[in-house]
């Protein structure tokens, strides 16, 4: 199929993000968004990962053009607190690289450090190996490559939170519209399905029909093209993942310079975990639980109780669905955002796979012509991708021994399917990689993020069985001997960063010269 005029349905920020990578990759050609004026988008103060800032620099989009308009700040590290056992406390994953040049056995140096000094607390190892930790503990932030701070890179490193739906906003008014993206303010009332194309026509509220050789739903939960229109299979995550509700609230900071801190907090509750995404002029905050063991008003309370506010505040609920379509790209309809799939917002994986499947499209789209074959490695690859993160927020649910509700007992006791915890997938990551990395090699490797949340959730690949099971000469003091000056070394560089980063602006100063 030749893909020259282009409508994407929906005006959230996955439309709107799709609208400005098309206009900005293929400005010859035809791009058309259409949004109801009268469904909402989502927009509950959104924390993204560092990846963004690749999809920013495709499209030539600087901190300072946007931030200012989307409530944004910045984010360094994602802080998980009483995943492992309900007063376990906080670990972190920061973004950026380990620092592992000195150790002797790369990541698993930081493992003798606790089980020869076991009141180590697990907060320890990302203090240990992410000198931007200590950026974070500060709550200040160097806006350049800080040659003294090892492997840190701002534009690569740090990430946002933002107001997704203003970002959308400022994403329409600043650079889609200006480069020659059409909007059309209608509802979707009518799909002509023709089993050949996919979508012959849609037909809007003012009974306008309108074609396109290519449709991308983007409008969320609804996927009124993908799922109402061509019912292709949604493949639930139920038995893999927890939570299916949430509810949303904004938080009026009290004390804005401890309270905008560089990190998004995740705080494991009741019946699921909370989310605290510091903005610029407010915190977002929610709570995403399951409403097979908690009903919508418990919730609430349970919400309430923990952020300790009551009806002064709005909240909003919402109903998730978790899964991913069997294929996201079927005919000649590509769904990018909440209508192709949602894991939950754990890791803040939502703007992620929005503009990794942007890449994907992109790339797609680049030789104009469109066979089942690119449509295929189309869907192979983003499934993929979405599948193996999936596994990553699995992993956060599967590592818990909580046991203080029935909630968490069911979390626990959950059986995983073979495909998880057996088999090797192609793509060989998460669970699977783990499972291996610590029973059978007795090290983690440096990938993703894994390793931080393994640590935070006490499952460490090294330990001192591992250890007498590979070697004879077990006994404590060798291993003292042994690792002594490494653990002194990374004693020493842990306080080396705490004081290089005493040098750094506050995050506040930093954020207050953006926003003047
Ligand atoms: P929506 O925002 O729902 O937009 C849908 C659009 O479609 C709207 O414009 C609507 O008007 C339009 N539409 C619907 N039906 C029709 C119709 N019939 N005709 C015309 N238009 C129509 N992501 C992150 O990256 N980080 C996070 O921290 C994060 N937290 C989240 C927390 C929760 C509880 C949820 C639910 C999501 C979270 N996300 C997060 C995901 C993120 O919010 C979404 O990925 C993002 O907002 C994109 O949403 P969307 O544009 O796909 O859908």
């Amino acid at each position: 199929m030749l893909v020259n005029d282009i409508k994407i349905i929906g005006g959230g920020s996955a439309g709107w993000m799709t609208a400005a990578t098309l206009i900005s990759q293929f400005p010859d050609k035809k791009i058309t968004l259409v949004e109801s004026p009268n469904i909402s988008t989502v927009g509950v103060g959104e924390s993204t990962l560092g990846h963004i800032n690749t999809w920013l620099a495709l499209l030539g989009i600087e901190d300072e053009d946007f931030m200012p308009h989307c409530d944004a700040s910045y984010k360094l590290s994602i802080g998980f607190e009483n995943f492992y056992r309900k007063d376990s406390g906080q670990f972190h994953y920061p973004f950026g690289s380990p620092y592992t040049q000195e150790n002797i056995a790369d990541l698993n140096d930081w493992y003798f450090k606790k089980f020869l000094y076991p009141d180590t607390p697990v907060s320890d190892y990302a203090e240990c190996l992410f000198p931007q930790m200590a950026l974070v503990n500060k709550n200040r932030i160097f806006k350049n490559d800080n040659q003294d701070l090892p492997l840190f890179s701002f534009k690569r490193d740090v990430a946002y939170h933002m107001d997704a739906t203003k970002f959308g906003l400022w994403l329409k008014d600043h650079y889609c519209i200006p480069r020659g993206v059409s909007h059309v303010k209608s509802e979707v009332k009518f799909t002509k399905v023709n089993n050949d194309v996919g979508i012959e026509y849609i037909v809007l509220d003012n009974d306008k029909k309108i074609k396109a050789d290519l449709f991308v739903d983007c409008t969320g939960f609804s996927a009124i093209l993908i799922d109402k229109a061509l019912n292709e299979p949604f493949e639930s995550f139920k038995d893999v993942l927890p939570n299916n509700s949430a509810w949303a609230t904004r938080i009026p900071y009290k004390n804005k310079k401890k309270e905008l801190v560089s990190y998004t907090n995740c705080t494991a509750i009741d019946n699921g975990w909370v989310w605290n995404v510091p903005l610029w002029s407010r915190i977002g905050s929610g709570y995403v639980y399951s409403d097979r063991y908690v009903s919508d008003d418990d919730a609430l309370l349970q919400f309430q109780k923990h952020i300790k506010k009551g009806d002064e505040l709005e909240y909003k609920k919402i109903k998730m669905r978790i899964g991913i379509h069997k294929n996201t790209w079927v005919k000649n309809v590509c769904a990018i955002g909440l209508s192709a799939g949602f894991i939950e917002p754990l890791e803040s994986n939502g703007l992620y796979s929005v503009h990794e499947f942007l890449f994907k499209l992109v790339r797609t789209l680049q030789r104009e012509h469109v066979s089942q074959w690119d449509k295929d490695v189309y869907n192979s690859a983003t499934k993929t991708e979405f599948l193996s993160f999936m596994e990553f927020v699995a992993f956060h649910f599967a590592l818990s021994h909580r046991d203080d509700t029935e909630y968490w007992r069911d979390v626990m006791n959950r059986q995983y399917s073979k495909n998880l915890v057996e088999h090797i997938p192609s793509w060989a990551s998460g669970f699977v990689t783990n499972t291996f990395d610590k029973m059978r090699g007795y090290s983690f490797y440096n990938s993703g993020g894994i390793h931080c949340i393994a640590t935070g959730m006490h499952w460490f690949p090294t330990d001192f069985p591992s250890i007498k099971s590979l070697n004879y000469e077990a006994d404590i003091d060798y291993w003292k001997s042994k690792w002594q000056l490494p653990i002194n070394n990374m004693n020493e560089r842990k306080n080396k960063w705490s004081q290089i980063s005493k040098k750094a602006p506050k995050l506040l100063d930093v954020l207050k010269t953006i926003h003047s």
